[in-house]
């Protein structure tokens, strides 16, 4: 035995702290297959104006990557600002906008800042399964108050489960993922007034839904706050930009647990980009509303049973009730959905035409 064999074969790692010993990394699968419908991304490619806008920025910023970003990303803080201004109605200043990368790093800052050891972070299940995998990781309790069958929220159940938990922070998924479907403005306040909780709006799938953003209602409510991602409706998953509209003292807060510098120059200038051809990017929102909606229809005329959606996917329930072995099928037949670990149901995301096309005719033909 070598001298390094000696060494590798008797060093020993440290233990895992506790929350993490047997625990599973966040894992859809990236399988590649000629249709992929199933982590939600856009179906549609930047359009060359796109490209050749971000490539012009990039080499711009690339010249000055000897120093580091600007780190507290002002600008794109003030057009993201202007965006959610634009598009709701409801004016949000710069001071009151932060950017990360993704939202699920968005996610992950609010969670260091309000959660962690000694404290519970609420959320409704099944939903987006890094809301507890975050928390967590942060060393809080996670709590979940599983969904209504037609995967609403009960508000008796909700409240006792507040008044009994006193949650720190409360996850609000509308649209919700997996299931698709929206929460009431009237819900959300009557959760948020029934707690001391950091109530974390995820509207990740906003963009895609018949009703409106919930972001008005952050007015007067400074606990109440809004994430956003450009991964979504704005097709730009690769760039990872996601955002967050709270309370400037919200904003102050994530601050103290951003990593310095924690937003290349080269993201921001990509996202200030995207920002310009926002019109375009959006444009492809009712193309994929459009597929969703052929999606829901087509298969609540064959009798299959569907959820709501306001997202860019479905949930819909295998007709024999056995998704694991549905979902191998539309898989070995080149299309990718997901099962999203919830008994007999399988989530597809809204393709192009020809994808959703492809995806009904694969149903129609293993179902
Ligand atoms: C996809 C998704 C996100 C977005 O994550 P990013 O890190 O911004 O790519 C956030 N929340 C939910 C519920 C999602 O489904």
């Amino acid at each position: 035995m070598s001298v390094e064999e000696f060494a590798q074969a008797t060093v020993e790692l440290p233990p895992l702290q506790l929350h993490l010993q047997g625990k599973s990394p966040y894992g859809a699968p990236q399988i590649d297959v000629p249709i992929r419908l199933n982590t939600n991304e856009s179906p549609f490619q930047l359009s060359p104006e796109l490209v050749d806008d971000i490539a012009r920025t990039v080499a711009t910023s690339a010249r000055d990557a000897n120093r580091y970003p600007d780190r507290d990303a002002v600008e794109l803080r003030h057009e993201l600002a202007r965006y959610l201004s634009d598009t709701t109605g409801h004016t949000v200043g710069t001071d009151q906008v932060w950017a990360a990368n993704g939202s699920n790093e968005v996610l992950q800052q609010l969670l260091m800042a309000f959660a962690g050891p000694g404290r519970t972070v609420l959320g409704f299940e099944p939903s987006y399964s890094m809301h507890p995998t975050l928390a967590t990781a942060t060393g809080a309790t996670y709590t979940s108050v599983p969904r209504t069958e037609d995967f609403g929220i009960d508000l008796d159940e909700a409240l006792s489960a507040i008044g009994r938990l006193q949650p720190s922070v409360i996850f609000l998924c509308t649209p919700n993922n997996p299931t698709g479907g929206s929460l009431d403005p009237e819900m959300v306040v009557a959760i948020h007034d029934a707690s001391d909780a950091l109530i974390v709006l995820d509207e990740a799938y906003v963009e895609f839904s018949h009703s409106a953003s919930l972001l008005p209602l952050t007015d007067g409510r400074p606990r109440l706050v809004v994430s956003r991602t450009m991964s979504k409706a704005f097709g730009l998953a690769g760039a990872r930009l996601g955002y967050l509209a709270a309370d400037t003292r919200v904003i102050d807060a994530m601050q103290l647990t951003r990593l310095p510098y924690h937003l290349s120059s080269i993201t921001q200038a990509v996202a200030l980009a995207a920002l310009r051809h926002r019109n375009s990017l959006l444009a492809g929102v009712e193309a994929v509303k459009e597929q969703r909606d052929i999606i829901v229809d087509t298969l609540r005329n064959k009798g299959v049973k569907v959820a709501d959606s306001d997202s860019n996917f479905v949930l819909f329930r295998a007709p024999d009730g056995d998704s694991t072995a549905l979902w191998k099928r539309i898989l070995d037949a080149g299309v990718l959905i997901r099962d999203v670990g919830l008994d007999g149901y399988l989530r597809v995301t809204a393709g192009t035409p020809s994808e959703t096309q492809r995806f009904l005719d694969v149903l129609e033909e293993t179902a």
